[in-house]
Parts: C-alpha cells; structure tokens; sequence
C-alpha cells in the first residue's frame, strides 16, 4: 500500500528504525501521526502502525486499548468507519480499521454482535455493478478489495492470518456482478490493466486490487492475505522464517541482511 510504504520510509528514516520511534507516535486520544513532525492522524496511520508491527512483531510499542478506542469513535450511524472521529463512513477507512482490528485481535471483541452485524451489513450493501466506497457514489474497483476484504475478515477467522481460509473469502456477496465490472468494464483491451471506473484509463492501483478482488474470489488460484493485501505464499514464507528484531521488548540486533528480511 502507498501510505504503508510511505509511513515505512518514514518511520526509517527519519526514527532510524528505533523501537521506541512507534510509540512516540502514539497521540493522546490512540491515533497515530506519519512523523514526529505533526502531520494528519486518522485511521490509515493506525493500519500502517499495525502493519508494521504485525510484520516486526513490535506490538510492545502499541498502546492497544487507545488505538482500539480511537478506532471504535471513528465508527458512524450508518455502521463502518469514517477516516476521523465525525467523518463520513468510507469504505478505505473501513478496511483499515477491520485489518487493524484484525490484527490486534480484537475484532471480534471490541464490537458488540449487533455492531458487527451493521458493520458487515454496511459493507454487503456497497456492492452494487461493482463496489462503491460510499453511500449513492460510483462503483470504482479497488473498492472491491477495500469492501470485499473487509468483508472477508468480518466473515471468517483471521486471528492467525497464517493459516487463514485460502479459497473463495466471498461467499456473501454476488461476485458475478464485480466479476463482470473489473474483467468486462474496467479492464483495458487496448493497454491491458484495470481502470477504477469503466470507459478510462488503467493504472497500477487500481490493477492491482482488481487482482486482488480476484484472488479473494478464488479466480487466480493465488490466495491473498487480506490483511496485509499481499500473497498469502509469500506471508506465509516470510512468518515460518523471520527472526524477531525485538525479545522481551529490548532491541535485538539483527545479524545478517537475511535477518533483516
Ligand atoms: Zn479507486
């Protein structure tokens, strides 16, 4: 993801990977900034944040019950997440708080069962000739990853995303009909590639989570960890090999570049 790899560069450079570099990031009311700097803090820093510490382990640097109830107040009446406390429900903001939730392992704690219920209800309802990102707009196709990820998640147990369900994570939703918007409206015959709306150009976003919708449908025979939007193969390759860079929550030197993978 963009604000992923961003908040990675970020974090890198400008903290030199310190451990204590996430925690100092942390606000008062649970949200995370990009940098030290002062800069936005919404609900995609606390994606990356989790991420990050999914991927490093580094979950020690995380105050939890904060972001979890920083998460919970960008919930909105209609049941998703908006961006910010107050916001309007977004279906980019609503995947980035289930995943977070996900990978905190609170999914399915933090929220009461009719909670969760609006909130998949919201999602289900997006689905229209394609997915839309909000209540009366367009069908755009990496809207299909956002909701139909978000949907996965809220459908099946992710806690060990390692293991997670590897074929069809779609069983909810009509697919035909998102099938039919990326494969026949959206996708480029001249160019190849997908593009977000039917009638213009592809680009590399949107391509991508089209692939993405794809593979969560079971088309590609390639499965895809939908927490993180990558290869389930290659998560699954790097989890069973890495060796944490924190123990006991000091830091462990790293001793090889393989190490650092
Ligand atoms: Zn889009």
């Amino acid at each position: 993801m963009v604000y992923l790899l961003q908040f990675m560069v970020n974090v890198t450079l400008f903290l030199d990977f310190s451990f204590v570099g996430l925690k100092k990031l942390q606000q008062p009311d649970g949200s995370f900034m990009a940098t030290l700097h002062g800069t936005e803090a919404d609900v995609r820093f606390i994606y990356c944040v989790c991420a990050i510490a999914h991927i490093l382990d580094l979950w020690h640097c995380i105050d939890i019950d904060r972001t979890v109830q920083y998460l919970l107040r960008c919930r909105t009446y209609e049941g998703g997440f908006g961006l910010r406390p107050g916001c309007e429900t977004q279906g980019g903001a609503t995947y980035c708080a289930v995943a977070a939730l996900t990978m905190m392992k609170r999914l399915h704690t933090a929220m009461t069962p009719y909670e969760r219920e609006t909130l998949l209800a919201w999602c289900l309802r997006r689905e229209q000739d394609g997915y839309e990102g909000r209540t009366d707009k367009d069908p755009d196709t990496c809207y299909c990853f956002w909701i139909g990820a978000s949907i996965a998640m809220l459908t099946d147990d992710f806690s060990d995303d390692v293991d997670s369900p590897s074929e069809n994570l779609l069983h909810l939703t009509e697919q035909r009909r998102a099938r039919s918007f990326i494969l026949d409206e959206c996708q480029n015959p001249r160019y190849g590639g997908f593009a977000k709306f039917p009638d213009s150009l592809p680009d590399i976003l949107h391509s991508y989570y089209s692939l993405c919708w794809l593979a969560m449908a079971g088309d590609l025979k390639r499965p895809l960890n939908v927490v993180l939007g990558i290869s389930q193969e290659k998560w699954r390759q790097y989890y069973h090999t890495r060796h944490p860079l924190v123990a006991n929550g000091e830091k462990r030197e790293a001793t090889s570049q393989e190490d650092r993978r």
